[in-house]
């Protein structure tokens, strides 16, 4: 019988657990380890922004995977070691003969002055229930959409957030009273993916006459004068701050020593094994360089790809079995842009020299896409 350890029941985490699930034989035990007792679909997230989904319609509890034959373990990971493959909870200690590491970007809006008491942060379900109060009774002035620092996860996500607030606020006839700005520790709107694909959100945002501040560090949020300072020495007000907080590994990755000097989990780009024989790391917690220089997207759809073949690889080296399978690189991505219109882009981020990304024309029939695989992603996992 053999034990696998999942740490971090999130998108990677999840997907890997389903599939090792439905391959390894049913006395094999499987064992998901998260810090929150609910599975929050992210993707969904700037729809509870605009009043389109509630809490209950985003989160699922992650307890209801013990119906599938997986166990879930309530807590706080409180030590790991990726030499022995244990994981410890409190003071309970598991050991693995394969433990997968899906912890995912640990957000951390307290670093920057002021963040959290001005801002609402989008990127977590409270944030996004607050943004959608703060929205309701926004009748003038000026939203502020701040990505705070890069690396971020789903680098779509912030001008999706900005062109809701704009959709929403066409709906209720309060646009031309309200401004809409985005500002941004970025060069371009999703950079990796090439210009093709930045010009194209850079255009979607001017078409919606939302204004665009790339490279902008923000040093400090005043939250008494309600302005934003960055470090250019420019400086914006604004009335309602929507944020993406500067993201980090966990704690636990770098107090094990897992965290490679550029603050991620090397792994290997193909099998995502780490230096530790046995030891995989899949999803936002990597850190993968491309040929271009900039590292792999944090995204959903890379976690996801990511935990289909580790535990594709997983059952293979269990069962004795040669198993060539490889992450590839390939992922896609919509973008939601209000008034229910969508983008979409796909491509290859292992392409050399650069990633090779393909973009589709907006279009009603891209968000019924979105809105199909949220309802996929639901009645596939529970
Ligand atoms: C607003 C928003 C919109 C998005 N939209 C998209 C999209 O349209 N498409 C897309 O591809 N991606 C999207 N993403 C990104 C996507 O959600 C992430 O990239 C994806 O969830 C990463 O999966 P993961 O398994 O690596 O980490 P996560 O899904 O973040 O899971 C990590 C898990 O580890 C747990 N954990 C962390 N530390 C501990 C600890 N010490 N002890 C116990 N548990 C712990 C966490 O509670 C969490 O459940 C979006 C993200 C946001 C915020």
């Amino acid at each position: 019988m053999s034990q696998i350890l999942i740490c971090g029941g999130g998108v990677g985490g999840l997907v890997t657990a389903h599939r090792l699930r439905r391959w390894l034989p049913a006395t094999d035990q499987i064992i998901v380890f998260d810090q929150q007792s609910t599975h929050t679909f992210s993707p969904s997230l700037p729809w509870v922004m605009t009043g389109t989904r509630t809490a209950d319609q985003v989160t699922r509890p992650l307890q209801a995977l013990r119906e599938r034959g997986i166990t879930v373990v309530d807590g706080v990971i409180s030590a790991m070691d990726p030499v022995a493959r244990t994981v410890s909870v409190g003071n309970q200690t598991w050991q693995g003969d394969v433990l997968v590491i899906a912890l995912g970007a640990a957000l951390d809006p307290g670093s920057i002055p002021g963040l959290i008491e001005g801002g609402d942060n989008v990127y977590t379900l409270s944030g996004a229930e607050q943004a959608f109060e703060h929205l309701q009774t926004m009748d003038r002035g000026r939203v502020v959409v701040l990505i705070s620092r890069t690396p971020f996860k789903c680098p779509a996500a912030p001008y999706e957030v900005a062109m809701l607030v704009d959709g929403y606020l066409k709906k209720k006839r309060r646009r031309k009273s309200v401004e809409v700005e985005v500002w941004a520790a970025e060069a371009a709107p999703m950079g990796v993916a090439g210009q093709v694909v930045s010009q194209s959100v850079v255009a979607a945002l001017t078409q919606r006459d939302i204004s665009y501040h790339p490279n902008e560090v923000v040093t400090e949020v005043d939250v008494s004068a309600r302005t934003l300072n960055f470090q250019s020495g420019r400086t914006t007000p604004y009335d309602l701050l929507l944020y993406v907080p500067p993201h980090r590994v966990p704690n636990i990755v770098s107090d094990v020593g897992l965290a490679s000097p550029d603050g991620w989990i090397a792994v290997d780009r193909h099998t995502l094994e780490t230096r530790h024989p046995n030891v995989f790391a899949i999803g936002d917690v990597t850190g993968i360089p491309l040929a271009m220089g900039k590292p792999l997207p944090k995204a959903g759809v890379f976690a996801h790809a990511q935990g289909e073949v580790v535990a594709r690889i997983i059952s293979h080296r269990l069962s004795g079995e040669n198993g060539a399978d490889t992450f590839n690189g390939h992922g896609e991505c919509f973008i939601e842009m209000g008034s229910g219109v969508a983008g979409f882009a796909r491509g290859n981020f292992y392409a050399e020299p650069s990633p090779a990304v393909r973009t589709f024309r907006s279009g009603r029939h891209w968000h019924a896409a979105k809105v199909a695989f949220e309802r996929h992603w639901w009645s596939q996992w529970w």
